[in-house]
């Protein structure tokens, strides 16, 4: 018979303090939901089931305590660092839930500048590693909008990627080595080796696993040299979103990389530059040694100019909006007062195809979106992390409110928006999830997302979490394992 929840958390207090078991009705509350619920939640409405406690770890063998007990009780874990998620992946989807909250594990355990990699616990935040890092002349070269949000151990757990990704790569090619702690206690360390060939990449199973199959405890990433006197940055105005990726393309393949090299279409280009007269903005920034640098800068101009007339855009602007692009929790709360205030809600959902693709992907679901989806006052996206074959696409969505209760915003507006743009993805060959993660809502197409190598995804769920008590309901729909 399933424990009730008094039970559960009597229990779990006999082996973790009781203080850092928590069971006011406001912090489980909170702890219920991500972003992806904002509306509901402004209203003050928590629609999930509330969990048991939020029990905040202090180090792995509690981790390994918690998870055991709650593997041979049948208890879901929903694991939490930054709790800046937005795809549903920190919802408690099932009744008695306990949240494993790993922010107090925030201890910077080792900086090494000769073998160039940071050790950190889970909890540890992005920029407060950064911000130390670049004391010492280092950098993680890792730089999510949500860089002052989130922490070391949801980064991971989500496969995140960073403005600066086309130079340093998203966050699984900085990892080094990694300890995660699995549902029957299984305490796992994997070593800090540049590579290896001892069989297949294990960081693999762990990086990107949304809590879904271990609890990340302990990350080592490495770390470069931090030379930002050595920044460059253009920008461009563009007619046309064809263009703008037939020059992010030739960039790639020519074998340059720039840090950023982002494509905004003329709706989200409005959105976020008052230079943009209505067009595609189109920019990049170089960093690094100062002669790559250079090379990757003149490169870049010479690219653009091949491409046909486009208007430049000086470089102190492109500077300006990049340096307060990132989001603190001070323009969360701002965000959800207008929110309040106005009754319109904006979302994002990225995807990502290759070349020959993207375009298509891009066109096929503004139009859809534009004519299927009621009350959208902004909609439009851009491209911002190119690789040598293909590119992300991150669309941007506002939307009003019209005769809804604040639960009916997700199926009227949201589910129907996520829906066209993964399916128009799915369709033209591409993935419907470049960085934030699975989620809890977008399962309903996780089998045709893998197609037959959903037999190895689904393997490792049955092989590490056989009892399924890892995140119901995330990466996995909630009737399978
Ligand atoms: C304003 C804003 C901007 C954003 N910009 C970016 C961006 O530029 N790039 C990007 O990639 N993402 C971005 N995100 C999404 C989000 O910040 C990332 O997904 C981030 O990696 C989440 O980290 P977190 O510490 O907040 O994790 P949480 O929100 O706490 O958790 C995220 C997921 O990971 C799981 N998890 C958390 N901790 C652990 C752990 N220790 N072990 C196992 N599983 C765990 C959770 O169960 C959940 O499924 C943005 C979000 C916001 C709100």
């Amino acid at each position: 018979m399933a424990l009730t929840r008094e039970q559960i958390v009597k229990d779990i207090q006999a082996f973790i303090a009781e203080d850092r078991v928590i069971t006011e009705e406001e912090v489980l509350k909170e702890n219920s939901v991500d972003r992806f619920r904002k509306y509901e939640t402004i209203h003050g409405i928590y629609t999930q089931p509330l969990p048991a406690a939020v029990v905040k770890v202090k180090d792995e063998q509690e981790v390994s305590d918690l998870l055991r007990y709650m593997n041979d009780n049948g208890i879901n874990a929903v694991p939490r660092t930054g709790g800046s998620a937005t795809e549903g992946g920190l919802e408690t989807a099932v009744e008695n839930s306990i949240v494993i909250d790993g922010s107090g594990m925030d201890e910077i355990v080792s900086i090494d500048p000769y073998d160039m990699l940071a050790t950190v616990k889970c909890g540890v935040p992005l920029e407060v590693l950064e911000d130390k890092l670049r004391e010492q002349g280092l950098t993680t070269g890792h730089s999510p909008q949500s860089k002052p949000l989130a922490q070391m151990g949801g980064l991971v757990a989500t496969r995140s990627i960073g403005q600066l990704s086309t130079l340093y790569g998203g966050i699984e090619d900085m990892v080094i080595g990694l300890e995660a702690v699995f549902p029957n206690g299984e305490v796992t360390k994997i070593r800090n080796i540049p590579r290896r060939a001892a069989g297949p990449d294990i960081r693999h199973v762990i990086i990107g696993n949304e809590g879904a199959l271990c609890y990340i405890t302990e990350v080592t990433v490495k770390v470069f040299k931090y030379q930002p006197d050595n920044n460059r940055y253009f920008g461009y105005l563009l007619d046309d979103m064809k263009k703008g990726f037939e020059i992010l393309r030739e960039v790639m393949v020519q074998g340059y990389r720039p840090s950023v090299a982002r494509l905004y279409d003329p709706e989200d280009g409005a959105d976020h530059f008052d230079f943009s007269k209505g067009k595609c903005v189109l920019i990049f920034m170089v960093e690094g040694p100062k002669a790559l640098a250079e090379v990757t800068g003149a490169a870049i101009e010479e690219i653009v100019s091949e491409h046909g007339p486009a208007e430049q855009v000086e470089s102190r602007l492109i500077q300006n909006w990049f340096e307060n692009l990132n989001w603190d929790p001070a323009k969360v709360l701002e965000e959800r007062k207008e929110i309040k205030e106005t009754n319109n809600i904006g979302f994002t959902t990225e995807v990502s195809g290759t070349w020959g693709v993207i375009h298509d992907i891009y066109e096929r679901c503004i139009k859809r979106v534009r004519e299927e989806i009621p009350h959208i006052t902004m909609l439009g996206g851009h491209s911002s992390h190119s690789y040598m074959n293909g590119t992300n696409m991150y669309f941007v969505y506002y939307y009003d409110l019209v005769d809804i209760k604040p639960e009916e915003e997700i199926t009227k507006y949201h589910y129907p928006i996520n829906k066209i743009i993964v399916e128009e993805t799915i369709k033209a060959g591409g993935s419907m999830v470049h960085h934030h993660g699975v989620g809890k809502h977008r399962t309903p197409w996780i089998k045709e997302e893998y197609g037959s190598s959903y037999y190895i995804l689904e393997t490792l769920k049955q092989a590490f979490d056989p009892k399924g008590i890892m995140n119901k309901g995330t990466i996995f729909p909630k009737e399978d394992k």
